[in-house]
């Protein structure tokens, strides 16, 4: 049978690199091997009691059917409550639809509003998955490129410059994954005027907006005015802030027509997030001050780690790198090094067990991610490795 097996969609799709980092690091370190691993896209801390126990409760008391396909009404309300309070941004709770977890909420959004003949504005470095979800909806990726320089940062002039009669969408993502790095709220205001001078839509990924630094503030794109949530779709969820990525609960807030669109969509490909799920983020929601007093002891930790692997990188020669304020990524320069950022990551994990993300994966080749997302020994161990692989060099 010469039958072709695979379809378009699934000849080009290759695996989430990150994730391949993190599942062959975890090989190496069942195989006995003392791994250091800064590959992790996840917090290393559990999730707070008084959540898990919510979930346990509803199981017991047999929330274990379907639900509405966009969530839970209360926790669709608890969100919009939320946006209101702490984001400056009053939405009703119909314009939010509860998700198996965050990335499929951006997936969703971008399915929602682009397809063949679209083009999509990804600032690079980008989140991995971004350019693939774009592909899979039929539309264009078109990437921008910020460097070190401006923090890596997008300018509000490049991106006059890429928009295009094509272009549809506007990827944001503040703080940012893999960079850290958080753009001011003037900035953000900034670049959402050039988006609705043109007319083009915008997706803000705001899933790091709790994990911050140094005392910089979050602003949410459709905060700005009435204009500005007409046109912008806002991703977050509950896996980084909450320690809850295995719990796969993402959120999405949009324009009532789109809100509709996804919910629409959600319920012809995967239904409603799981039920019982849905009542552990419920409790967060409901005990915010709770919630939030978790995020504080977690982010003091953060913050230490953050400061000392920075360090740490810094005093390497030939390394240099900048002090992000967001998220729980560094993303230093390496290419002093004159190597590949594949060719550095592959000998630093096969000659020091060392495991990182080449800067490729996210469209930057001069850079490797590294998250402190991991126990300080890790850190301090780590460390001396990579400070004697890049002395030999
Ligand atoms: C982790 C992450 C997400 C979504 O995570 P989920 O676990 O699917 O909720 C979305 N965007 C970025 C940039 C991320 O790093």
């Amino acid at each position: 049978m010469s039958q072709e097996l695979l379809s378009p969609w699934a000849k080009g799709i290759s695996p989430s690199p990150t994730l391949a980092v993190d599942a062959k690091a975890k090989a190496l370190k069942a195989e006995g091997k003392d791994v250091c691993g800064f590959g992790a896209g996840e917090p290393d801390f559990d999730t707070p009691d008084f959540i898990k126990e919510a979930c346990v409760e509803a199981l017991r008391a047999g929330q274990t059917k379907y639900c509405p396909a966009p969530g839970l009404p209360a926790l669709r309300q608890a969100i919009a409550d939320k946006y209101a309070r702490d984001n400056n941004y009053t939405v009703e709770s119909a314009q939010v639809v509860v998700s198996p977890g965050g990335k499929y909420s951006c997936y969703l959004a971008i399915l929602a509003t682009c397809g063949p003949g679209d083009e999509v504005i990804i600032p690079a470095p980008y989140w991995v998955s971004y350019p693939e979800m774009v592909k899979l909806a039929g539309a264009r990726p078109v990437f921008v490129s910020a460097g070190d320089d401006t923090d890596f940062k997008i300018q509000p002039d490049q991106l006059k410059e890429a928009i295009t009669p094509k272009t549809k969408l506007v990827i944001i993502n503040s703080p940012s994954n893999p960079t850290g790095s958080i753009y001011t709220p003037a900035e953000i205001a900034a670049l959402v005027e050039v988006c609705l001078e043109a007319g083009v839509l915008i997706m803000s990924d705001e899933i790091y907006e709790y994990l911050l630094y140094d005392g910089v503030e979050h602003v949410s794109p459709a905060s700005l005015s009435a204009e500005a949530a007409a046109s912008t779709i806002t991703v977050a969820g509950f896996s980084k802030t909450f320690s809850m990525t295995g719990w796969r609960l993402g959120t999405l807030v949009a324009p009532p027509s789109v809100a509709k669109a996804v919910s629409s969509l959600q319920s012809q490909t995967s239904s409603n997030a799981t039920t019982f799920a849905q009542f552990g983020a419920l409790a967060a929601m409901q005990q915010w001050d709770k919630a939030m007093g978790a995020v504080q002891e977690m982010l003091k930790v953060f913050d230490r780690r953050r400061i000392k692997l920075l360090d740490g990188l810094n005093a390497i020669e030939g390394m240099s790198c900048r002090r992000a304020q967001g998220a729980f990524y560094l993303f230093p320069n390496i290419s002093g090094f004159g190597m590949s950022s594949t060719d550095f990551s592959a000998k630093l994990l096969e000659q020091e067990l060392v495991a990182v993300v080449p800067g490729v994966a996210f469209g930057a080749d001069e850079n490797m991610r590294l998250s402190y997302a991991t126990s300080d020994e890790v850190i301090d161990k780590g460390l001396e490795r990579l400070q004697r692989f890049c002395q030999q060099l």
